[in-house]
């Protein structure tokens, strides 16, 4: 089980992150369309029975969109779901194709970070098969 971080510290780290990134998040997030061309590109989609909480865009909103709007102040079950989505349902291989340049793999990566930040990150199951990938 992680650790979870809720010291001031870690929350200033998410608050520099947020700052660092917002022009990106918020340009992405006004911009998207929700034309969902960006699953097609999706291999995690396609290999989930188009399954509507692999599309790319979903997952985007739903963690560092989520996470912007409120500032990074979210509840740990929140948090948990957020690592469901840019851990389970993302790889970062970065085939996602956006017709309006919205970066999906940059967004993922920048939810990572403050999950990270959190004490929220992959886990790897050791009473499993073996390690997740
Ligand atoms: S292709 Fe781009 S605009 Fe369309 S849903 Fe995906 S991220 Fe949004
Ligand atoms: S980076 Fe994530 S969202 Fe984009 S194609 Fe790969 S698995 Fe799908």
């Amino acid at each position: 089980m992680n650790s979870i971080n809720t010291d001031t510290a870690a929350m200033n780290r998410i608050a520099d992150i947020l700052d660092k990134k917002r022009d990106m998040i918020k340009l992405s997030l006004s911009a998207c369309v929700h034309c969902s061309i960006c699953s097609e590109s999706c291999f995690k989609f396609n290999s989930n029975k188009k399954d509507p909480t692999y599309t790319p865009a979903y997952k985007v909103i739903n963690s560092i969109g989520r996470i912007y709007k409120k500032k990074g102040k979210l509840s740990d079950s929140e948090y948990d779901k957020i690592k469901i989505l840019i851990w389970d349902k993302c790889v970062l291989c970065m085939r996602c194709y956006c017709p309006l340049g919205i970066s999906i793999p940059s967004l993922i990566a920048c939810a990572r970070s403050v999950c990270r930040e959190k004490g929220f990150y992959r886990t790897y199951d050791e009473t499993a098969d073996g390690p997740e990938i």
